[in-house]
């Protein structure tokens, strides 16, 4: 793992809203608006629930005709729900893949990532949230073991050392979220993590966790739903929408409105903050089939490229920037922790092998 094996970096938004995802219903330029977005960290993970809730709304008033606005994850969910469920659907949208922020996700299993505030989402938003989780990971499932693993499963570790263990210094200056967690609610769910002991793992840290972890190729996932809609008789039309006054332009008298951070200026809806976050990706290596994170870096390998991602010391990491600009430094720094940590590895390893040859396990050594 070196710099000269980055091929490129991406950075997007994540559209945070304290309250929770926005998944009300409205009528606006004569058409009945379902309002799906503001999923933070958490849109691939929770879309195929949320898309659930906005399809069974968009259809309560019995029209067939939908449109929906966006293309990226909660847009094609929804699409391809509301047309299994026998709609006629269109979506509208400015992007499609691989030009969406959902594209430039890392793609692991992460419901609760920056998903609410926890002193501002209303009483009922967590249990919404399980009933997301849940059909959602029912749902991925469905997508296992097809050509192009569009979702697989993978190993993970997380690797503490003593510097990690200590108490993160405070965030920046701003006033701190309380980042909502609901991890509890659907414990039992995905396999569970166990701290490895020091035979069972290579790695020269004071402690290690592993666990296996639903991961989303984003690239692959994003064409296929892309595909599956237009076989199935979706159709996809580029347009831009600049007011909520432009809607009167659709024939549909339903709207679904999956604009993720694009509503903060399409609805003038200034709850969604951005949370920036960057992804350095290395050419990818196949034999590479784990994740892992060590000192708030993530790194995920995927069959279009080795995500590293630095995390920050805490979830405020980004908050309130919206600058989608990569910055190389920051590609090179989480590069460098990692490398230095495989370093470190091998150092140790090679220690190990020195120690057996002077015990006379020469049998042992390969
Ligand atoms: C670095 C990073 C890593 C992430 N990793 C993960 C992860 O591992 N797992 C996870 O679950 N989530 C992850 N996320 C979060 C996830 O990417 C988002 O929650 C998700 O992409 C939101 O999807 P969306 O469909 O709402 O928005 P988008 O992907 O932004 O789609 C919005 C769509 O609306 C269209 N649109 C917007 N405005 C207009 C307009 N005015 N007119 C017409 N069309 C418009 C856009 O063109 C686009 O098609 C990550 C986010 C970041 C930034």
């Amino acid at each position: 793992m070196q710099p000269e094996r980055i091929t490129r970096m991406t950075v997007c938004a994540r559209p945070f809203r304290a309250a929770g995802p926005r998944l009300d219903v409205e009528t606006v330029a004569n058409k009945r608006v379902v309002h799906n977005y503001g999923h933070g960290g958490s849109g691939w993970s929770l879309a195929w629930g949320s898309s659930t809730i906005a399809m069974r709304k968009a259809l309560e008033g019995g029209t067939r005709d939908v449109a929906v606005i966006g293309c990226g994850a909660l847009g094609l969910t929804s699409a391809l729900l509301l047309r299994r469920a026998g709609a006629r659907v269109t979506i509208y949208t400015k992007e499609r893949a691989p030009d969406t922020r959902s594209a430039r996700a890392t793609g692991t299993w992460s419901p609760d990532s920056r998903i609410a505030d926890a002193d501002k989402a209303a009483p009922d938003f967590a249990s919404v949230w399980e009933e997301m989780a849940r059909t959602s990971y029912a749902t991925y499932q469905t997508y296992l073991g097809l050509p192009g693993e569009p979702v697989s499963w993978s190993d993970r570790f997380i690797l503490l050392d003593d510097a990690a263990t200590r108490p993160a210094p405070p965030p920046p200056a701003m006033e701190a979220v309380r980042f909502a967690s609901y991890g509890e609610r659907v414990a039992g769910l995905a396999p569970p993590y166990r701290t490895l002991s020091a035979g069972e793992h290579p790695f020269p840290v004071a402690r290690v966790g592993h666990g296996i972890s639903m991961q989303f190729n984003v690239a692959a996932l994003a064409h296929l739903l892309t595909n599956d809609f237009l076989l199935e008789g979706g159709r996809i039309v580029p347009m831009t929408f600049h007011t909520p006054a432009d809607l009167a332009r659709l024939r549909e008298p339903v709207v679904v409105n999956c604009t993720g951070y694009g509503a903060r200026s399409l609805w003038k809806d200034e709850t969604v903050t951005p949370v920036r976050g960057q992804i350095t990706w290395l050419a990818p290596q196949p034999e590479v089939r784990y994740g892992l994170s060590y000192r708030h870096v993530l790194v995920l390998p995927r069959p279009d490229g080795i995500a590293v991602q630095q995390l920050g010391e805490s979830d405020m990491w980004g908050y309130g920037i919206a600058d989608e600009i990569p910055d190389r430094s920051e590609a090179e720094s989480a590069v460098a922790t990692i490398a230095a940590l495989y370093r470190r590895t091998r150092l140790a390893h090679e220690d190990r092998i020195d120690l057996l040859r002077q015990e006379g396990h020469s049998c042992l050594i390969t």
